[in-house]
């Protein structure tokens, strides 16, 4: 009997998603217009900010949240080392440099003791202007601890909230911004919210919004307050710094913003599926452990890492990978180091960061997303049990 192929994760959409976006296609916005307002005022409603600047996906939300703070040449950038490369990169597009930090081997997070030891190793190479602490896999760390010792350095904190969309961390939603200048998201399709592709930064400094807004559209002023030039003309706009195209469309605001709609539902749905699978872990440790959880966050998962001891199991990762792959089940590595990349490593050289290391080589990805069945963790985890003692995952009798 063959199952329905799980994949580690994939977008919920719904009739009502495809009649918001049908709905732009019949009107005359294509591009920015009334569903991106629409959408910035519910998205930051949502993360109890200020403001919400949707842009064209969570890479460009970080590089104009650097952009905004005029990070540039000479600067520095604390990253954890294990992230999606887009958090580094976005530093590398200021012509600033990436100092990684290490991450805590058993949650993936840059902590504040990590971050300490950055500190000191970027204070050494120049002014550190940020901090990005990365949410993975939607927990995060002390927040407002991090803020403290980036403050050290002068430095603020801009998250990368690209796996956190719906998570609360003592309390507050993630994208308030309580302990940092700006909050990244991402709308890719395998992130909580789909739109195709989209992203947007957070924030509660108005000044910095409209940076922001600026910025995504090629650094043209088109208010006749702030222009320089006060022409009287109906055409009149100021190009008065070198910005990008990173708008987000309609078509795609629409979307994000149906999905909006149902955050909580798919926040409560996630919630679900990784306490399923944790009860089935808990019975099974210490062989396969789930995430460690840290304290006063209430993630809403967007992905369900565990961690498995494989050299001592006596069975490689991609054994068990391509044992579940066998029997319809999709697994993922959630992340290389990002120091070991070839492009950083040519920039950087060989570091050693040995949380990073231990949690990367531990670390597998099960499916986890919201049109899972109540039944499928139990089937994943029946799975990988079988492939980790040798048994190949194969139908059973
Ligand atoms: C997905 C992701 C990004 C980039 O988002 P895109 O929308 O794909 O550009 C950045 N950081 C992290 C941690 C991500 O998971």
């Amino acid at each position: 009997m063959t199952q329905r192929f799980l994949p580690y994760g994939r977008q919920a959409l719904d009739e009502q998603d495809v009649e918001a976006v049908a709905e732009v296609l019949r009107g005359d916005w294509l591009t920015t217009g009334p569903a991106v307002d629409a959408f910035e005022t519910a998205f930051a409603a949502a993360c109890g900010a200020e403001h919400a600047i949707a842009c064209s996906n969570g890479t460009t939300a970080l590089h104009l949240a650097l952009a905004a703070l005029n990070v540039g040449p000479g600067d520095v950038c604390i990253v954890p080392a294990v992230t999606f490369v887009a958090t580094a990169n976005a530093a590398r597009y200021c012509g600033a440099d990436v100092v990684f930090a290490d991450v805590d081997p058993e949650t993936g997070l840059m902590t504040p003791d990590t971050l300490e030891v950055a500190l000191e190793i970027a204070r050494l190479r120049g002014p550190v202007r940020a901090v990005l602490p990365v949410h993975l896999a939607g927990q995060c760390e002390d927040v407002a601890r991090l803020a403290q010792l980036a403050a050290t350095a002068d430095a603020v904190l801009v998250e990368d909230a690209c796996h956190a969309v719906g998570t609360r961390h003592a309390g507050d939603p993630v994208g308030s911004c309580r302990h940092s200048v700006s909050a990244c998201f991402s709308f890719h399709p395998v992130k909580t919210i789909a739109a195709g592709e989209g992203g947007a930064v957070t924030t509660n400094d108005a000044v910095m919004a409209e940076r922001l807004r600026r910025l995504r559209s090629h650094g043209i002023e088109r208010d006749p307050a702030r222009m320089q030039r006060q022409a009287g003309e109906p055409w009149w706009h100021e190009m008065v710094e070198l910005g990008w195209n990173y708008r987000l469309s309609d078509i795609q605001a629409a979307l994000a913003l149906s999905q909006l709609k149902r955050l909580e539902y798919f926040t409560a749905r996630r919630r679900e599926l990784a306490a399923r699978y944790d009860a089935v872990f808990e019975a099974l440790a210490p062989k396969i452990q789930p995430l460690a959880r840290t304290p006063d966050c209430e993630p809403c998962l967007h992905l369900y890492p565990v961690r498995i001891d494989f050299a001592g199991a006596g069975v490689s990762r991609t054994e068990v990978m391509e044992g579940l792959r066998e029997v319809g089940i999709g697994s993922q590595v959630h992340y290389i180091p990002v120091p070991d990349q070839p492009y950083y490593l040519d920039l950087y050289g060989r570091q050693e960061l040995p949380g990073a290391q231990h949690y990367y080589e531990r670390t597998l990805s099960l499916p986890l997303f919201v049109g899972m069945a109540d039944e499928d963790p139990l089937r994943v985890a029946d799975a990988l049990v079988a492939v980790l003692d040798g048994q190949g995952a194969g139908p059973r009798p």
